[in-house]
């Protein structure tokens, strides 16, 4: 089997090429460097063997150790992905691995990646050319050779040589850089922007000039950029509303991903903690089946979560079964959930109204001639307004246990986001469950700011003494993000928000 040099791109996951996503959900090895983003090795298949290249300070020394890893398990057939921080031939040492594989026989193939020497500029609002400022781009290292002459490199000829400079691994020696640069006849007022963990929601970009490059406090990782460039600022993703907020998502497992990913858009940081998570109701789903099986004695059948569309329409077998009652939906996500099953929703209450006692104002009349039936699959835990609205109204509503949801145990959950929600900037609480197991796990003093889902989850929240910054009317993740700025005091900038992902 071949071995594969992928380039991750910068910090940000979403960087990675389609190939290269490809290739890494086809791994059996993963060897991987230390600047590479965690949720790039979660694509790996689960029994994918990760083995961590990183050099750390003082282990200069692992290169020949990582290219005997290459050769062992790309001869014994294993499909390896050598997946390495931005492009794997932008001073990164790919070539090197690259010829040890060709010269042990090893098959070889190389996947471009995103380079941190380009993108990080980009990302803080510098191009690396720019009509009239700069028609070349130089990228060089910062890190190798004495310090008089930094990398070995011929540093007069790159100040002589003008246009854009791009250093990497130059942290330590900036001070050093800049002295060369300016012995080079570099202008002391030229530009520079200093990009530290580009890409990511830690993103800072600095900005001073080669006088002051040597005083600047930089972290690494960091781009810097010398040059007329570095004086412009277009769009940075700094600007973003929620750049570098970290939130808190508790939702159940499973239920995350499309809001954190929306958040991710907005560039805010999120730490998922799933407090609670789906299991079956406590008959395992007798009762349920029971009443599917009677499907067509129903007018309609009511949804008030996503989770109970999911139970039952994975008990469905035959969609044709669902043809006899009429589908009720609360809001948004249980009509999509219907609709991801070509299920159209006949009713969803208007917008502003989309909560229990809304789907229940919203509901007809039952007909006249008859008793009208309504089916409400719910939570084990479920709220009463949607069929105590209905009765009222004259309609027979049968309730049947379709889900539970249950507390995560402390020892289940995540060590990691538990200390990271303690220090988070905003926690996102999506209903009442999740207000009580929070306040049950943190009290009433924990420092992140609360965002609750509805006015339902709000009342839950101030009943428990939970300070409540910001109300979501919505679970959109435009409303969600809008709440947020609000709790966090950044409002968001008037004009189209971002799509919410499908
Ligand atoms: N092959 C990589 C570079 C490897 S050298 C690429 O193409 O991006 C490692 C250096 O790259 C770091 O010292 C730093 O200067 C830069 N770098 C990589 N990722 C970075 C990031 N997310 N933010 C800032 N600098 C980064």
């Amino acid at each position: 089997m071949t071995v594969y040099l992928v380039g991750a791109g910068p910090g940000d996951p979403g960087l990675l090429t389609r190939r290269g996503e490809a290739l890494l959900r086809r791994a059996e090895v993963v060897v991987y460097d230390r600047l590479v983003h965690p949720e790039l090795l979660a694509l790996a298949p689960p029994g994918a063997l990760l083995v961590d290249a990183g050099k750390r300070p003082g282990e200069a020394h692992r290169q020949a150790w990582i290219s005997e890893q290459l050769v062992a398990h790309g001869r014994r057939g294993a499909l390896v992905v050598r997946l390495k921080g931005g492009d794997p031939y932008v001073l990164g040492r790919g070539g090197e691995e690259v010829e040890a594989l060709q010269a042990a026989g090893v098959p070889v193939e190389v996947v471009p990646g995103v380079t941190s020497a380009v993108a990080g500029p980009e990302l803080a609002g510098v191009p690396v050319t720019h009509r009239g400022l700069a028609t070349s781009v130089t990228v060089v290292t910062g890190h190798v050779g004495e310090p008089s002459t930094p990398g070995g490199v011929d540093w007069s000829a790159l100040a002589a040589a003008g246009g854009t400079l791009v250093v990497l691994m130059g942290v330590e020696r900036r001070a050093e850089i800049a002295a060369a640069l300016l012995a080079g006849g570099r202008d002391a007022q030229t530009p520079v922007a200093v990009v530290e963990r580009a890409a990511g929601p830690r993103q800072r970009t600095q900005r001073t000039t080669l006088a002051g490059l040597g005083d600047l406090a930089v972290e690494a990782p960091a781009v810097i950029v010398v040059g007329p460039v570095a004086g412009l600022r277009l769009w940075s993703a700094e600007d973003r509303p929620l750049h570098g907020a970290r939130v808190v998502l508790t939702r159940p497992e499973g239920r995350i991903g499309p809001l954190a990913e929306a958040l991710a858009e907005y560039g805010a940081e999120v730490i998922g903690l799933p407090l609670q998570r789906i299991g079956p109701p406590a008959d395992g789903g007798a009762a349920l089946a029971a009443r599917l099986g009677e499907l067509p004695a129903f007018d309609w059948l009511a949804f008030t979560s996503v989770e109970a569309v999911e139970a039952v329409l994975s008990r469905v077998r035959d969609g044709r079964a669902l043809a006899g009652p009429r589908l009720a939906v609360v809001g948004p996500a249980s009509e999509a959930a219907l609709a991801r099953r070509f299920l159209v929703a006949d009713l969803r209450p208007p917008a502003g109204a989309e909560r229990a006692s809304g789907l229940a104002s919203a509901f007809p009349d039952p007909p006249g001639d008859r008793p009208g039936r309504v089916l409400f699959p719910r939570a084990a835990q479920a709220r009463p307004e949607l069929p105590d609205g209905l009765r009222a109204k004259g309609w027979e509503v049968v309730e049947v246990e379709a889900y539970r949801t249950e507390p995560v145990p402390l020892e289940d959950l995540p060590s990691k986001a538990l200390e990271e929600a303690r220090t988070a900037d905003a926690v996102v609480l999506a209903a009442p469950s999740a207000v009580a197991r929070y306040r049950e796990l943190f009290g009433t003093e924990a420092s992140p700011r609360v965002v609750c889902l509805g006015p339902t989850t709000a009342a839950a929240a101030a009943d428990l003494g939970l300070a409540v910054q910001a109300v979501a009317a919505r679970p959109e993740p435009a409303a969600v993000a809008s709440a947020l700025a609000r709790a966090l005091g950044r409002p968001l900038p008037a004009g189209p928000a971002p799509a919410d992902p499908q």
